[in-house]
């Protein structure tokens, strides 16, 4: 269980931390765009295209990095970011589903029933153990059927 959470917390978190890069690594082109005047180019195209090969000093980081690196680096990390985060918003809705095993208070009777862990949480549970009234279909009274026991 603690695992599981450490697991979707280091997939968001590195999900999250490669949009961050992949985002300013294309906010690194766009500025260099807009510092060598290649929005107000006449030629916008060929500025553009000749931008992505030129040699620029101060983005170099002394291994040669050009905008067409920072273009494609950037668009990587973006797409498999934003992959990361969609696959375990995907496991996350999956496994929110908890099973729990609920009791009549007033005959015992038992029985299963699956509920959403944010609701479970929001009720208050574990210290909050009875959930909203209904009817409890073998005595037929109306109870506040109590949470033995959760399954995952
Ligand atoms: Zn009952």
């Amino acid at each position: 269980m603690g695992m599981t959470v450490l697991k979707k917390k280091t997939g968001y978190a590195l999900g999250l931390l490669l949009c961050i890069i992949g985002g300013i690594l294309l906010l690194i082109l766009l500025w260099k765009w807009g510092d060598t005047g290649v929005f107000t180019s006449s030629d916008m195209l060929s500025a553009l295209s000749a931008s992505f090969w030129a040699e620029y000093h101060d983005i170099d980081l002394g291994i040669g990095l050009k905008l067409i690196h920072y273009t494609f680096l950037g668009a990587v990390f973006l797409v498999a970011g934003s992959a990361i985060l969609v696959a375990r918003r995907e496991r996350v809705t999956v496994t929110e589903e908890v099973t729990v095993m609920l009791e009549c208070p007033h005959c015992k009777n038992q029985w299963r029933e699956t509920m959403s862990k944010p609701h479970l949480e929001s009720m208050g549970y574990p210290n909050v153990r009875t959930i909203s009234r209904r009817k409890c279909s073998k005595c037929a009274k109306f109870i506040r059927p109590k949470i033995v026991a959760t399954e995952e």
